[in-house]
Protein backbone atom coordinates (compact mmCIF):
# COMPACT_ATOMS: atom_id res chain seq x y z
CA UNK A 1 0.00 0.00 0.00
CA UNK A 2 1.63 3.12 -0.81
CA UNK A 3 0.53 5.94 1.16
CA UNK A 4 -1.88 8.81 -0.52
CA UNK A 5 -0.60 11.83 1.42
CA UNK A 6 2.41 13.42 -0.15
CA UNK A 7 2.30 11.44 -3.36
CA UNK A 8 2.18 15.14 -5.40
CA UNK A 9 4.84 16.71 -2.96
CA UNK A 10 7.30 13.97 -2.24
CA UNK A 11 8.73 14.12 -6.14
CA UNK A 12 9.25 17.82 -5.90
CA UNK A 13 10.97 17.48 -2.29
CA UNK A 14 13.09 15.10 -3.95
CA UNK A 15 14.60 17.42 -6.79
CA UNK A 16 15.00 20.13 -4.45
CA UNK A 17 17.31 17.65 -2.08
CA UNK A 18 18.77 16.69 -5.48
CA UNK A 19 19.86 20.04 -5.69
CA UNK A 20 20.90 20.73 -2.07
CA UNK A 21 23.05 17.43 -0.96
CA UNK A 22 26.42 18.61 -3.14
CA UNK A 23 26.15 21.53 -1.22
CA UNK A 24 26.42 19.93 2.20
CA UNK A 25 24.78 20.55 5.51
CA UNK A 26 21.20 19.50 4.14
CA UNK A 27 19.30 19.37 7.24
CA UNK A 28 19.38 23.04 7.70
CA UNK A 29 19.53 24.11 4.36
CA UNK A 30 15.98 22.11 4.01
CA UNK A 31 14.49 23.47 7.46
CA UNK A 32 12.78 25.72 5.33
CA UNK A 33 11.18 23.05 3.52
CA UNK A 34 10.32 21.63 6.71
CA UNK A 35 6.35 21.18 5.95
CA UNK A 36 3.40 21.80 8.65
CA UNK A 37 2.14 19.75 11.09
CA UNK A 38 -1.04 18.10 10.73
CA UNK A 39 -3.39 17.71 13.70
CA UNK A 40 -6.33 15.76 13.77
CA UNK A 41 -9.58 16.58 16.09
CA UNK A 42 -12.58 15.26 16.98
CA UNK A 43 -14.93 13.67 19.56
CA UNK A 44 -14.42 10.19 20.90
CA UNK A 45 -14.74 7.49 18.24
CA UNK A 46 -15.66 10.10 15.24
CA UNK A 47 -12.97 8.35 13.30
CA UNK A 48 -10.08 10.05 13.97
CA UNK A 49 -7.10 7.50 14.45
CA UNK A 50 -8.97 5.93 10.79
CA UNK A 51 -8.47 8.87 8.78
CA UNK A 52 -4.90 8.89 9.84
CA UNK A 53 -4.34 5.82 9.12
CA UNK A 54 -5.85 5.69 5.65
CA UNK A 55 -3.48 8.64 4.69
CA UNK A 56 -0.25 7.28 5.87
CA UNK A 57 -1.42 3.52 4.10
CA UNK A 58 -0.82 1.84 7.04
CA UNK A 59 -2.53 -0.43 9.90
CA UNK A 60 -0.79 0.56 12.79
CA UNK A 61 -3.07 3.06 15.47
CA UNK A 62 -5.42 1.30 18.27
CA UNK A 63 -8.32 1.88 16.83
CA UNK A 64 -11.95 1.36 17.85
CA UNK A 65 -12.25 0.57 21.42
CA UNK A 66 -14.25 3.09 23.55
CA UNK A 67 -10.87 5.52 24.03
CA UNK A 68 -8.04 4.14 22.30
CA UNK A 69 -5.79 7.49 21.71
CA UNK A 70 -5.26 8.52 25.39
CA UNK A 71 -1.47 10.60 25.08
CA UNK A 72 -0.58 12.13 22.21
CA UNK A 73 0.64 10.12 19.11
CA UNK A 74 3.53 12.85 17.11
CA UNK A 75 3.45 10.44 14.40
CA UNK A 76 6.59 11.86 12.51
CA UNK A 77 6.99 11.01 8.79
CA UNK A 78 10.65 10.83 7.48
CA UNK A 79 11.49 9.87 4.06
CA UNK A 80 14.75 7.38 4.10
CA UNK A 81 16.14 5.50 1.60
CA UNK A 82 17.52 2.49 2.74
CA UNK A 83 17.86 0.94 6.16
CA UNK A 84 21.38 1.80 6.68
CA UNK A 85 22.22 -1.64 5.75
CA UNK A 86 21.63 -1.41 2.34
CA UNK A 87 17.78 -2.92 2.16
CA UNK A 88 16.40 0.10 -0.31
CA UNK A 89 12.77 -1.05 0.39
CA UNK A 90 12.71 -1.20 4.40
CA UNK A 91 9.90 0.68 6.70
CA UNK A 92 10.79 1.06 10.19
CA UNK A 93 9.23 2.64 13.22
CA UNK A 94 11.26 3.92 15.84
CA UNK A 95 9.95 5.02 19.59
CA UNK A 96 10.84 8.45 21.29
CA UNK A 97 10.57 6.67 24.47
CA UNK A 98 13.00 3.37 22.97
CA UNK A 99 15.64 4.43 20.84
CA UNK A 100 17.57 2.35 18.44
CA UNK A 101 15.07 -0.23 18.21
CA UNK A 102 14.00 -0.63 15.05
CA UNK A 103 10.13 -2.16 14.49
CA UNK A 104 9.40 -3.77 11.50
CA UNK A 105 6.34 -5.31 12.46
CA UNK A 106 3.55 -2.45 12.19
CA UNK A 107 1.33 -4.73 14.72
CA UNK A 108 3.99 -4.70 16.87
CA UNK A 109 4.14 -0.70 16.55
CA UNK A 110 0.38 -1.11 17.67
CA UNK A 111 0.83 -2.99 20.70
CA UNK A 112 3.55 -0.83 21.77
CA UNK A 113 1.70 1.99 21.40
CA UNK A 114 -1.03 0.55 23.82
CA UNK A 115 1.56 -0.58 26.29
CA UNK A 116 3.44 3.17 26.39
CA UNK A 117 -0.31 4.46 26.83
CA UNK A 118 -0.92 2.18 29.72
CA UNK A 119 2.16 2.70 31.30
CA UNK A 120 1.59 6.74 31.34
CA UNK A 121 -1.94 6.37 32.48
CA UNK A 122 -2.87 2.87 33.62
CA UNK A 123 -5.36 0.42 31.93
CA UNK A 124 -8.28 1.97 33.59
CA UNK A 125 -9.14 5.33 30.67
CA UNK A 126 -6.80 7.89 32.08
CA UNK A 127 -5.34 10.34 29.78
CA UNK A 128 -2.05 12.14 29.45
CA UNK A 129 -0.69 15.17 27.21
CA UNK A 130 2.56 13.21 27.53
CA UNK A 131 3.39 12.97 24.10
CA UNK A 132 4.68 9.50 22.52
CA UNK A 133 6.76 10.23 19.85
CA UNK A 134 7.11 7.47 16.77
CA UNK A 135 9.24 8.06 13.39
CA UNK A 136 8.18 5.81 10.79
CA UNK A 137 10.56 5.44 8.12
CA UNK A 138 9.62 4.49 4.39
CA UNK A 139 11.28 5.39 1.29
CA UNK A 140 7.36 6.23 0.43
CA UNK A 141 6.57 9.27 2.65
CA UNK A 142 7.79 12.50 2.81
CA UNK A 143 8.86 14.30 5.92
CA UNK A 144 5.56 15.69 7.72
CA UNK A 145 4.16 15.56 11.37
CA UNK A 146 0.80 14.20 11.87
CA UNK A 147 -0.93 14.19 14.96
CA UNK A 148 -3.11 12.18 16.74
CA UNK A 149 -5.17 13.27 19.47
CA UNK A 150 -7.74 11.77 22.05
CA UNK A 151 -11.12 12.51 21.35
CA UNK A 152 -13.27 15.26 23.17
CA UNK A 153 -15.52 13.19 25.88
CA UNK A 154 -17.59 14.77 28.14
CA UNK A 155 -18.41 12.45 30.97
CA UNK A 156 -15.69 11.28 32.86
CA UNK A 157 -15.59 7.57 33.19
CA UNK A 158 -12.85 5.16 35.11
CA UNK A 159 -10.13 6.97 36.43
CA UNK A 160 -10.51 10.06 34.55
CA UNK A 161 -10.70 13.33 36.35
CA UNK A 162 -13.97 15.17 37.17
CA UNK A 163 -12.96 17.96 34.54
CA UNK A 164 -11.68 15.74 31.89
CA UNK A 165 -13.21 17.69 29.16
CA UNK A 166 -11.35 20.85 29.46
CA UNK A 167 -8.10 18.65 30.09
CA UNK A 168 -8.65 17.09 26.72
CA UNK A 169 -9.81 20.56 25.60
CA UNK A 170 -6.82 22.22 26.42
CA UNK A 171 -4.17 19.48 25.29
CA UNK A 172 -6.03 19.74 21.97
CA UNK A 173 -5.65 24.13 21.69
CA UNK A 174 -2.03 23.34 22.55
CA UNK A 175 -1.29 21.71 19.24
CA UNK A 176 -4.38 23.83 16.88
CA UNK A 177 -3.91 27.24 18.07
CA UNK A 178 0.14 26.97 16.19
CA UNK A 179 -0.82 29.65 12.79
CA UNK A 180 1.64 26.74 11.35
CA UNK A 181 -0.58 23.52 11.50
CA UNK A 182 -3.16 22.05 9.39
CA UNK A 183 -6.92 21.17 11.03
CA UNK A 184 -8.65 18.06 9.89
CA UNK A 185 -11.65 18.31 11.76
CA UNK A 186 -13.31 15.35 12.16
CA UNK A 187 -17.04 14.94 12.34
CA UNK A 188 -19.30 11.69 12.45
CA UNK A 189 -22.05 12.13 9.93
CA UNK A 190 -24.14 9.83 12.17
CA UNK A 191 -24.45 12.67 14.61
CA UNK A 192 -25.86 15.82 14.56
CA UNK A 193 -23.37 17.60 12.48
CA UNK A 194 -24.19 21.73 13.77
CA UNK A 195 -22.58 20.44 16.96
CA UNK A 196 -19.43 19.51 16.02
CA UNK A 197 -16.85 19.74 18.90
CA UNK A 198 -14.29 19.50 16.15
CA UNK A 199 -15.84 21.98 14.19
CA UNK A 200 -16.30 24.44 17.23
CA UNK A 201 -12.98 24.19 18.13
CA UNK A 202 -11.13 24.64 14.76
CA UNK A 203 -13.26 27.86 14.52
CA UNK A 204 -12.08 29.21 18.01
CA UNK A 205 -8.32 29.14 16.58
CA UNK A 206 -9.20 29.70 13.14
CA UNK A 207 -12.20 31.81 12.68
CA UNK A 208 -11.61 32.21 8.90
CA UNK A 209 -11.51 28.80 7.95
CA UNK A 210 -8.15 29.15 6.26
CA UNK A 211 -6.14 26.08 7.92
CA UNK A 212 -8.98 24.03 8.91
CA UNK A 213 -10.28 21.49 6.42
CA UNK A 214 -13.75 19.47 7.61
CA UNK A 215 -13.62 15.64 7.50
CA UNK A 216 -16.80 13.93 7.57
CA UNK A 217 -16.63 10.07 8.64
CA UNK A 218 -19.32 7.64 8.77
CA UNK A 219 -20.99 8.48 5.70
CA UNK A 220 -22.28 4.89 5.51
CA UNK A 221 -24.05 4.53 8.62
CA UNK A 222 -26.53 7.87 8.42
CA UNK A 223 -30.24 7.62 9.35
CA UNK A 224 -32.39 6.32 6.16
CA UNK A 225 -33.42 8.77 3.88
CA UNK A 226 -30.69 11.49 5.26
CA UNK A 227 -27.53 12.53 3.61
CA UNK A 228 -24.39 15.26 4.05
CA UNK A 229 -25.27 16.82 1.27
CA UNK A 230 -25.21 20.12 2.53
CA UNK A 231 -22.59 19.89 4.85
CA UNK A 232 -20.29 18.63 1.82
CA UNK A 233 -21.54 21.64 -0.20
CA UNK A 234 -20.42 24.06 3.11
CA UNK A 235 -23.87 25.15 3.67
CA UNK A 236 -24.07 24.71 6.92
CA UNK A 237 -21.00 25.75 8.43
CA UNK A 238 -18.84 27.17 5.72
CA UNK A 239 -14.93 26.15 5.24
CA UNK A 240 -13.14 27.93 3.40
CA UNK A 241 -11.09 24.93 2.19
CA UNK A 242 -14.28 22.64 2.17
CA UNK A 243 -15.26 19.60 3.11
CA UNK A 244 -14.25 16.03 2.46
CA UNK A 245 -16.78 13.33 2.94
CA UNK A 246 -14.56 9.32 4.28
CA UNK A 247 -16.02 6.27 4.96
CA UNK A 248 -13.65 3.95 6.30
CA UNK A 249 -13.57 0.64 8.02
CA UNK A 250 -16.29 -0.15 10.17
CA UNK A 251 -15.87 -2.27 13.79
CA UNK A 252 -16.88 -5.31 11.39
CA UNK A 253 -14.06 -5.06 9.08
CA UNK A 254 -11.67 -4.83 11.93
CA UNK A 255 -12.53 -7.42 13.29
CA UNK A 256 -12.25 -9.63 9.86
CA UNK A 257 -8.73 -7.24 9.11
CA UNK A 258 -10.06 -6.13 6.14
CA UNK A 259 -6.83 -4.54 4.45
CA UNK A 260 -6.40 -0.91 4.11
CA UNK A 261 -6.23 -1.26 0.13
CA UNK A 262 -9.39 -3.08 0.24
CA UNK A 263 -11.20 -0.55 2.45
CA UNK A 264 -10.40 2.23 -0.31
CA UNK A 265 -11.86 -0.36 -2.78
CA UNK A 266 -14.87 -0.17 -0.66
CA UNK A 267 -15.31 3.26 -0.12
CA UNK A 268 -14.67 4.32 -3.78
CA UNK A 269 -17.60 1.77 -4.65
CA UNK A 270 -19.98 3.44 -1.80
CA UNK A 271 -19.65 6.45 -3.41
CA UNK A 272 -20.05 5.25 -7.17
CA UNK A 273 -23.37 3.82 -6.51
CA UNK A 274 -24.78 6.53 -4.18
CA UNK A 275 -27.39 8.69 -5.78
CA UNK A 276 -26.28 12.03 -3.89
CA UNK A 277 -22.41 11.43 -3.65
CA UNK A 278 -21.89 10.23 -7.05
CA UNK A 279 -22.18 14.41 -7.79
CA UNK A 280 -19.97 15.25 -5.39
CA UNK A 281 -17.13 12.87 -6.13
CA UNK A 282 -14.15 15.76 -5.81
CA UNK A 283 -15.68 16.34 -1.92
CA UNK A 284 -15.80 12.64 -1.54
CA UNK A 285 -13.37 9.81 -0.37
CA UNK A 286 -9.63 9.60 1.14
CA UNK A 287 -8.08 10.33 -1.93
CA UNK A 288 -10.11 13.83 -2.28
CA UNK A 289 -8.76 14.57 1.18
CA UNK A 290 -5.48 13.40 0.62
CA UNK A 291 -5.69 15.57 -2.59
CA UNK A 292 -6.43 18.46 -0.82
CA UNK A 293 -3.92 18.07 1.69
CA UNK A 294 -1.50 18.11 -1.04
CA UNK A 295 -2.50 20.83 -2.78
CA UNK A 296 -2.26 22.57 0.54
CA UNK A 297 1.45 21.18 1.03
CA UNK A 298 2.45 22.55 -2.11
CA UNK A 299 1.16 25.53 -1.69
CA UNK A 300 3.26 25.74 1.46
CA UNK A 301 6.43 24.66 -0.53
CA UNK A 302 5.95 27.45 -3.06
CA UNK A 303 5.59 29.90 -0.30
CA UNK A 304 8.81 29.23 1.39
CA UNK A 305 11.13 28.49 -2.02
CA UNK A 306 12.00 32.27 -2.18
CA UNK A 307 13.66 32.08 0.59
CA UNK A 308 15.48 28.71 -0.13
CA UNK A 309 16.50 30.42 -3.43
CA UNK A 310 18.42 33.63 -1.11
CA UNK A 311 20.04 31.02 0.74
CA UNK A 312 21.16 29.61 -2.23
CA UNK A 313 22.15 32.77 -3.45
CA UNK A 314 23.99 34.24 -0.24
CA UNK A 315 25.99 30.52 -0.44
CA UNK A 316 26.78 30.82 -3.99
CA UNK A 317 28.64 34.70 -3.53
CA UNK A 318 30.13 33.32 -0.17
CA UNK A 319 31.68 30.38 -2.33
CA UNK A 320 32.67 32.38 -4.90
CA UNK A 321 34.51 34.65 -2.83
CA UNK A 322 36.47 31.90 -1.11
CA UNK A 323 37.13 30.67 -4.54
CA UNK A 324 39.33 34.12 -5.14
CA UNK A 325 40.83 33.92 -1.82
CA UNK A 326 42.90 30.91 -3.28
CA UNK A 327 44.54 33.71 -5.96
CA UNK A 328 43.94 33.51 -9.87
CA UNK A 329 43.57 29.61 -11.87
CA UNK A 330 45.94 28.35 -12.98
CA UNK A 331 45.51 27.53 -16.93
CA UNK A 332 48.07 25.53 -18.53
CA UNK A 333 49.75 22.44 -17.55
CA UNK A 334 52.93 23.89 -17.62
CA UNK A 335 52.15 27.15 -15.06
CA UNK A 336 51.04 24.43 -12.61
CA UNK A 337 53.88 22.37 -13.46
CA UNK A 338 56.17 25.63 -11.76
CA UNK A 339 53.66 26.32 -9.66
CA UNK A 340 54.19 22.51 -7.84
CA UNK A 341 58.05 22.84 -8.32
CA UNK A 342 58.05 25.90 -6.04
CA UNK A 343 56.03 24.95 -3.26
CA UNK A 344 58.38 21.07 -3.47
CA UNK A 345 61.22 23.61 -3.51
CA UNK A 346 60.34 25.66 -0.47
CA UNK A 347 59.41 22.73 1.22
CA UNK A 348 62.25 20.71 0.96
CA UNK A 349 64.46 24.04 1.81
CA UNK A 350 62.10 24.10 5.08
CA UNK A 351 62.68 20.78 6.09
CA UNK A 352 66.60 21.23 5.62
CA UNK A 353 66.10 24.11 7.43
CA UNK A 354 64.42 22.10 10.45
CA UNK A 355 66.42 18.72 10.17
CA UNK A 356 70.28 21.12 10.32
CA UNK A 357 68.79 23.39 13.41
CA UNK A 358 68.15 20.06 15.40
CA UNK A 359 71.69 18.44 14.33
CA UNK A 360 73.08 21.59 15.74
CA UNK A 361 71.29 21.77 19.08
CA UNK A 362 72.79 17.77 19.24
CA UNK A 363 76.05 18.93 18.74
CA UNK A 364 76.31 21.81 21.08
CA UNK A 365 75.14 19.88 23.83
P1 LIG B 1 -11.23 7.92 17.07
O1 LIG B 1 -11.59 7.63 18.49
O2 LIG B 1 -11.77 9.25 16.63
O3 LIG B 1 -9.75 7.79 16.79
O4 LIG B 1 -12.00 6.85 16.17
P2 LIG B 1 -11.50 5.48 15.54
O5 LIG B 1 -10.76 5.72 14.30
O6 LIG B 1 -10.86 4.66 16.60
O7 LIG B 1 -12.89 4.85 15.12
C1 LIG B 1 -13.93 4.57 16.05
C2 LIG B 1 -14.84 3.46 15.54
O8 LIG B 1 -15.59 3.93 14.43
C3 LIG B 1 -14.09 2.25 15.03
O9 LIG B 1 -14.80 1.10 15.42
C4 LIG B 1 -14.09 2.38 13.53
O10 LIG B 1 -14.10 1.13 12.89
C5 LIG B 1 -15.42 3.09 13.31
N1 LIG B 1 -15.40 3.94 12.12
C6 LIG B 1 -14.55 4.96 11.85
N2 LIG B 1 -14.85 5.55 10.68
C7 LIG B 1 -15.91 4.88 10.17
C8 LIG B 1 -16.69 5.01 8.97
O11 LIG B 1 -16.46 5.88 8.10
N3 LIG B 1 -17.72 4.11 8.82
C9 LIG B 1 -18.02 3.14 9.75
N4 LIG B 1 -19.03 2.31 9.50
N5 LIG B 1 -17.30 3.01 10.88
C10 LIG B 1 -16.28 3.85 11.09
MG1 LIG C 1 -8.15 7.52 18.09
Amino acid sequence: DVPLIGSSVIPLINKLQDIFSPLGDIDNRLTGLRLPQVAVIGSQSSGKSSVLEALVGRDFLPRGCDICTRRPLVLQLEKCCDDGIGNESFEWGEFGHLPDKRFYEFDAVRREILAETEKEVGVNKGVSDKQIRLKICSPNVLNITLVDLPGITKVPVGDQPSDIEARIRNMIMSYIKQETSIILAVSPANADLANSDALQMAKEVDPTGTRTIGVITKLDIMDKGTDARNFLLGKVIPLRLGYIGVVNRSQEDINNNRSIRQALAHEEQFFRDHHVYRGLSDRCGIPQLAKKLNQILEQHIRNVLPTLKTDLTSHLVAVEKELRSYGEALESKGERGAMLLNILTKYSEAFSAEVDGKSQAMTTK
